[in-house]
């Protein structure tokens, strides 16, 4: 993607330590900012290690605010987590859809906020991402996420419907499976492609009709698979 200043990589010399420091650095920028507000978001980026989903040679830079370079995607910068779960308003207890599994570092953030009375499904479409995410997600000990190598355009019936459901990945409309899947009262967030430029939008699905609101733009890798843009040559399924 043009236009975001990535860092050239390099050996990393941070310890857990300075990590740990700029973690919570990082929770009070984002709080000055105004992307983050509700608690137990808060608690989730303290809690989680980011720098355990970058790739070795970018570690160091976890929490710069650019997106870094993953096994195949992108891990997203440090404010676009908040940016998608505090409008959505996921909290403790919610069964949660990702599309787009990436690094693993939103689905585990999601598990922290939604706690163990809640559910985490996450969907990723590339294999080798899925291979690096679940890696990610064995070493740090979390094995009660549900964690699917398809295409995350056709949701997952299994344990459908969602109270929250998150798009990681721009789509020129929302793929209909995942607001059939979405319960009544429940929302979605996703980036859309409008006019050529991705907006971030929120979606309420209510009785008789979902309404939509447009959050700012934002900048994401394009969905694949059925309701993506990009033909998929070889795929299953
Ligand atoms: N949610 C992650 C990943 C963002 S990158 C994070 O926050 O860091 C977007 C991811 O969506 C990529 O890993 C890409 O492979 C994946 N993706 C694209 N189209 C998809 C689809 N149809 N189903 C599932 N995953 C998809």
């Amino acid at each position: 993607m043009q236009g975001w200043p990535v860092p050239p990589p390099k050996e990393p010399t941070k310890s857990g330590e300075e990590f740990k420091k700029e973690r919570e650095e990082k929770v009070r920028w984002l709080i000055s900012q105004g992307y983050l507000k509700s608690k137990r978001i808060q608690d989730a980026i303290r809690q989680v290690p980011r720098e355990e989903f970058i790739p070795w040679s970018y570690r160091d830079y976890a929490y710069l605010e650019v997106p870094l370079p993953g096994e195949k995607a992108t891990v997203s910068c440090p404010h676009s987590y908040p940016l998608f779960y505090e409008p959505l308003g996921l909290d403790k207890g919610h069964k949660f859809l990702e599309v787009g599994l990436g690094s693993g570092y939103g689905a585990v953030l999601a598990r922290e906020i939604v706690g163990q009375s809640g559910l985490v499904v996450s969907i990723e479409i590339d294999p080798m991402t899925y291979e690096y995410a679940r890696s990610n997600l064995a070493q740090l000990g979390y094995d009660d996420l549900i964690l699917v190598l398809g295409d995350g355009g056709l949701g997952y019936h299994g344990k459908a419907p969602y109270d929250k459901i998150c798009i990681t990945a721009a789509c020129g409309e929302v793929p209909p499976p995942l607001f059939e899947q979405l319960k009544i009262g429940g929302r979605l967030i996703a980036p859309v492609l409008q006019e050529g430029i991705q907006r971030l939008m929120l979606f309420e699905k209510l009785e008789q009709e979902i309404t939509q609101l447009i959050i700012c733009d934002v900048l994401y890798v394009s969905l694949r698979g059925q309701y993506g843009f990009v033909a998929e040559v070889g795929q299953e399924g």
